[in-house]
């Protein structure tokens, strides 16, 4: 008995952590997001010889992938923590999707939407990017 309330309480702190991680997560894409359509409005600042301006190309460039990346990352991320969301509700938080077992505590405690065990999430991680 108390060690079932104490699971319960466990649980609803980690949901409370899921929901303000992705509840950021948002914040920070949505910041991106405005400061990606603010640089892409602009004719920028600084004068418009060739050199200066071919520079500013490539550093844009670059700036623009990095945001890809980033954003691709945040977005990554979401979605695992939204299924994270969804699996205390089925009641299977805890519980590894590939193969079922129990994920550490400890894991949990350190990545609260972790829905993979260690094994598991180290399989997918050394598994071969899909084509890109
Ligand atoms: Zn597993």
């Amino acid at each position: 008995m108390g060690r079932h309330l104490r699971n319960a309480r466990a649980k609803e702190e980690q949901a409370a952590r899921i929901s303000a991680e992705r509840e950021s997560l948002h914040a920070r894409l949505a910041a991106l997001d405005r400061r990606r359509a603010l640089r892409e409005r602009g004719p920028l600042t600084g004068d418009n010889t060739p050199t200066s301006d071919t520079l500013d190309t490539a550093q844009e460039a670059i700036a623009k992938e990095e945001n890809l990346a980033v954003r691709g990352a945040m977005i990554e991320r979401l979605k695992v923590l939204a299924r994270a969301d969804e699996k205390i509700r089925e009641g299977t938080y805890g519980m590894c999707e590939a193969c079922g077992k129990p994920i550490l505590r400890a894991r949990l405690r350190a990545l609260p939407e972790a829905i993979l065990c260690v094994p598991c999430a180290e399989a997918e991680e050394h598994r071969p990017l899909r084509s890109r």
